[in-house]
């Protein structure tokens, strides 16, 4: 039996049904990764003895539970490595959290450990969550399973890449601007930008707070509303997460009753004609299926881009402030040489830092034969040689927009627009239950077509980045391809209206879909 193009309801059928064990099918992914990922490159690392170990554990809960286990147990899956999985690395695909190995597990592993997940490693990212490409990861880029001359998308492009290239089950990705949506439509793959606040970001390495979403990639709606359903809700550990209830479980589906707004504002200069011909199409195709489709306008999406640009610098620079290179980057090697001015043996809380042990940590010795240089001098080596070009430019670009004086001027008039964006929405959403438009302008672009120029890389996001600005769900979902590339169609739906979202798609993808 071929075991590594299942879903999640065919695995778990599987596993229930005892047609494999949970180890069988664990080891089944780990040899396809070994095989697959020389040419794909979607992982950082790797974490068989965990994933073994967790197959191991799952085979032990369908023994004893049967039919009664979650659908998550015995699952292979992989985590975008700015997500924390205890005693793993957690780079963000940066060299400055190079040796970082994370203390304690993120809410959503946790949930996800709880319910028999298997972890099979963490996969390569743009740094931090700046690009939309994957090659700005400070390891290696990613290569699109479609096409190996072709970018996955970004920033979790491994996360999409691994699912796409059949490596694992199902991911975990991370959104800020459409780092979730855009890499799953550029793989041929689903992904859930949930509500701003459906699911915890505890244990998530911060970009941009005030945008930052953890959600599922998958090969179905109904594998992602099976993750979104385990990971999402209220945690105390994040202030931000609110309760929620996916309540709306027999939430039926009215077909002929749907209104979708269709903005003219995303078909536009800059379209390209043969995905906007996908994209028309399956509006058609719905259509005809007795759906009421209405052109609508959303005036504000131009400022979307710009907008967002300011917001995420800003809270990009304030966020990346903590990073001093001296406990996990590659500078942590280097600094037993020229900087000893400070007390170096010192425990880790001389200079601010949590004292939490960590593995990683050695400190290093006093040597006073060597030249003595300021706590400044290492902040500026260290962040200098850890940070890769495209976050210190966001870094400078923030740190301008909000330095006194700017900031009425930046940070506080892009708030302000981001509010008309959002009233956009909540307009359209008066006439309409969802709102359609594209995941992305393009298909997949090549390896190196954009990373000269920061512009045409931020224009990648130019629609996916209104919905994060507007905090609402959205899901990417495989409608047809375009030069032999997967199209991704972004369905929008109101705040928390995540289960209809999931059903409407799950009836698209049987309806329409013609990738799968
Ligand atoms: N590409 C966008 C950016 O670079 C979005 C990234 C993201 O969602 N993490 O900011």
């Amino acid at each position: 039996m071929k075991l590594n193009d299942l879903t999640i309801t065919q695995a778990h059928q599987g596993l229930i049904k005892k047609e494999f064990s949970a180890l069988e099918l664990t080891k089944s992914y780990l040899a396809r990764i070994e095989i697959q990922d020389q040419k794909i490159f979607a992982f950082l690392s790797m974490s068989q003895g965990l994933a073994l170990e967790q197959a191991k554990k799952a085979d032990k809960m369908i023994l004893e539970q049967g039919e009664k286990i979650p659908f998550l147990v015995g699952i292979p899956m992989v985590v975008k490595d700015n997500i924390l999985v205890k005693d793993l690395k957690c780079t963000a695909g940066s060299k400055i959290l190079e040796n970082y190995i994370a203390p304690y597990d993120a809410t959503v592993i946790k949930k996800l450990k709880d319910n028999g997940a298997i972890i099979l490693g963490k996969t390569n990212m743009d740094e931090f969550g700046m690009g939309s490409s994957t090659e700005n990861s400070a390891f290696f880029a990613t290569k699109n399973p479609y096409d190996l001359s072709r970018v996955p998308g970004g920033t979790s492009g491994g996360s999409a890449a691994a699912v796409a290239a059949d490596e694992c089950i199902y991911a975990l990705g991370s959104d800020t601007g459409g780092s979730i949506r855009q890499p799953a439509g550029f793989c041929g793959a689903v992904g859930l930008k949930p509500t701003y606040g459906a699911v915890s970001r505890y244990g998530l390495i911060a970009f941009a707070s005030s945008l930052d979403q953890i959600g599922p990639i998958t090969k179905t709606a109904e594998d992602a509303e099976i993750v979104f359903d385990t990971i999402k809700g209220k945690d105390k550990m994040d202030s931000t997460s609110v309760n929620y209830e996916l309540g709306i479980k027999n939430y039926e589906l009215r077909i002929k009753e749907l209104r979708i707004g269709i903005p003219r504002e995303y078909f536009t200069e800059g379209m390209d004609p043969e995905c906007e011909k996908i994209i028309r199409k399956a509006i058609k195709e719905c259509e005809n299926l007795g759906i009421k489709i209405q052109e609508i306008s959303l005036p504000n999406t131009k400022y979307a881009l710009a907008c967002y640009y300011i917001i995420n610098v800003s809270e990009a620079s304030a966020n990346l402030a903590r990073y001093d290179g001296i406990r996990f980057g590659k500078a942590n090697s280097e600094l037993k040489t020229p900087y000893t001015a400070e007390p170096f043996n010192a425990e880790p809380s001389a200079y601010g830092l949590s004292a939490q042990p960590n593995k990683g940590f050695k400190p290093s010795g006093y040597r006073q034969s060597e030249k003595r240089k300021t706590l400044l001098d290492v902040y500026l080596k260290n962040r200098g040689e850890g940070f890769g070009a495209e976050v210190k430019r966001r870094i400078m670009l923030g740190t301008y927009a909000l330095s006194a004086g700017y900031y009425e001027a930046y940070y506080l008039k892009a708030q302000k627009i981001r509010t008309l964006i959002k009233q956009d929405f909540d307009r359209a959403f008066e006439k309409n239950d969802f709102i359609f438009a594209p995941t992305s302008p393009t298909i997949p672009f090549k390896l190196g077509e954009k990373t000269k120029d920061p512009l045409q890389m931020y224009l990648a996001d130019i629609f996916t980045v209104p919905i994060s600005l507007a905090g609402i769900p959205a899901l990417s979902l495989p409608i047809g391809k375009a030069k032999e590339m997967p199209v991704g169609l972004q369905i929008i739906g109101k705040p928390f209206q995540e289960m209809e979202i999931l059903k409407f798609a799950s009836f698209l993808e049987k309806n329409i879909c013609k990738l799968h």
